[in-house]
């Protein structure tokens, strides 16, 4: 047994030993032992690779926005050899993958967000999987062979295009990029920023929301998505943004202005009108995708505070810190926190195997919203625990928070889901209401009957010790 997978006293307790008990029903037997090749891949291979990937990528902008590190596509060639790719398209929706659920994917997905390259090294990396699905979704057999079938392959990359800077864009309805009809031709005006993985070399296709019909009545009609290829005339890259002055090369987020972008009219996908549709089907899965990744980024981080407060070099009063009973109650939360979260999500990914991801929308909302917390929460704990370390560039810690945070607002922020939530678990209140006001008043009838008078309908209880006057 190697030393790098030593996950107990006990030695090592395989990921597939590790499923949350309520899950294993559903686990089958090939997923199982592809989920113990996965642990085995990311902790032996993947993790320790993350150091030689970032060298890879250089130190000047220019380099780092041009780098296609070699370890990357070493890592894609033994994931293929060890049968890892392609996992994430669900095997009830599409035959293009590996032919695996979603909720076994979870479990394979967390383990791949405990590293850099993961992801990436077994061609399940976003935004190519949410763009993957659109295309074996909605794209026809020309867009398929296109542009899935390389995408698939892993020979290209690609990015999404929604976000604009001057609107509120977490509304869909308020993106102004326009898409013109002119002959056998579409023409794209407008400006996106946000666009990620537009920075990577092998970045080849775009796919872009704009409006075709801004004066339909119906707000939700205005949207169409159209193929839109990297070389078109009229893109250029204004400038790549940052995250807490990370700039994610060589993948990066582009602000991209399209001047008069002209792109053959068969590139349309699913028609004029549906772009609103498309990014709902769009964004249900990828949602839980980052989800599931978050939980594997978690326990990484509950690892390297535990490594932390082992340390014995590091002594603060005199006791290492696991001795300081405020790191153990954080150690135990943390414990706490990521077991609830990882149970939502698998719950989430089992409604959407039994139905789709529009029957699974209260599912994704709600780890949309916990996961990032959660995720922020342990994470910040770990930091803590590092002191000064914690926040350097010494440890994975301060990167992970950086891109933590950012998932309370990626793919909508977390608002938009705690109000469509909200909303819907409100519908229920006039519901409550009469069967509360029902239940008290059968209750003063049965008081009756037993000869109890009532003279306080609202004293349910005894309080202060006086006898209830129910
Ligand atoms: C790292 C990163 C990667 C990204 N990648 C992509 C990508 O690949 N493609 C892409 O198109 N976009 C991408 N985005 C953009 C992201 O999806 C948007 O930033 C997000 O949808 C929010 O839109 P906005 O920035 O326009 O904020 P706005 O819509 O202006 O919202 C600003 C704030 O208003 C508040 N708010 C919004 N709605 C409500 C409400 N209903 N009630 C109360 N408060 C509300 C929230 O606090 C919200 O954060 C990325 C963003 C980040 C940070």
């Amino acid at each position: 047994m190697s030393n790098l997978l030593v996950n107990s006293q006990n030695g090592h307790i395989s990921a597939s030993q590790r499923i949350p008990a309520i899950a294993r029903p559903f686990v089958s037997e090939r997923a199982a032992k592809t989920l113990d090749i996965v642990e085995r891949f990311v902790e032996e291979e993947c993790i320790p690779a993350d150091a030689v990937y970032l060298r890879q990528i250089g130190q000047t902008t220019e380099e780092r926005f041009n780098a296609h590190p070699a370890v990357i596509e070493d890592l894609k060639k033994r994931a293929q050899e060890l049968g890892l790719w392609n996992m994430f398209l669900p095997k009830n929706h599409f035959k293009e993958g590996a032919g695996f659920s979603n909720l076994e994917y979870g479990l394979m997905a967390e383990y791949l967000g405990k590293s850099r390259v993961a992801s990436e090294a077994v061609n399940c990396a976003a935004p190519d999987t949410g763009n993957m699905e659109v295309l074996a979704k909605y794209g026809n057999e020309a867009q398929k062979r296109r542009w899935l079938d390389p995408l698939l392959q892993g020979k290209i990359r690609s990015a999404f295009l929604m976000t604009e800077p001057q609107v509120a864009s977490s509304d869909a309805t308020n993106i102004e990029m326009t898409i013109t009809r002119d002959g056998d031709s579409y023409v794209l005006n407008g400006q996106k920023w946000w666009s990620s993985g537009i920075g990577d070399p092998r970045c080849e296709i775009y796919i872009v929301l704009g409006k075709t019909d801004p004066k339909n009545a119906d707000k939700y009609k205005q949207q169409s998505v159209i193929l839109v290829p990297k070389d078109a005339p009229g893109i250029a890259i204004q400038r790549m943004l940052s995250v807490f002055g990370y700039d994610d090369a060589p993948h990066g987020h582009g602000h991209v202005t399209f001047t008069n972008v002209r792109v053959p009219a068969s590139n349309m996908v699913l028609g004029e009108g549906r772009g609103f549709e498309i990014i709902q089907g769009r964004l249900g899965p990828g949602r839980i995708h980052h989800a599931m990744r978050s939980i594997g980024a978690a326990e990484k981080a509950l690892e390297w505070f535990l490594a932390r407060l082992n340390d014995p070099r590091k002594k603060p009063f005199g006791e290492m810190l696991h001795k300081h009973g405020i790191m153990l109650e954080r150690v135990a939360r943390s414990r706490i926190d990521i077991d609830a979260a990882r149970l939502a999500v698998l719950n989430a990914a089992v409604k959407i195997d039994e139905s789709d991801a529009k029957g699974a929308l209260k599912e994704i909302a709600e780890v949309k919203v916990l996961v990032p917390e959660i995720h922020l929460e342990v994470i910040d704990r770990a930091i803590q625990a590092y002191g000064g370390g914690g926040v350097s560039q010494d440890t994975p810690l301060a990167n992970m928070y950086a891109h933590g945070r950012t998932m309370r607002i990626v793919d909508g922020p977390d608002e938009v889901h705690l109000l469509q939530l909200g909303k819907n678990e409100n519908k229920r209140g006039a519901a409550h209401k009469t069967r509360i006001e029902a239940q008290t008043k059968k209750g003063e009838e049965l008081c009756r009957k037993y000869g109890i008078e009532v003279k306080d309908v609202l004293a349910l209880d005894r309080v202060n010790g006086e006898k209830s006057r129910l």
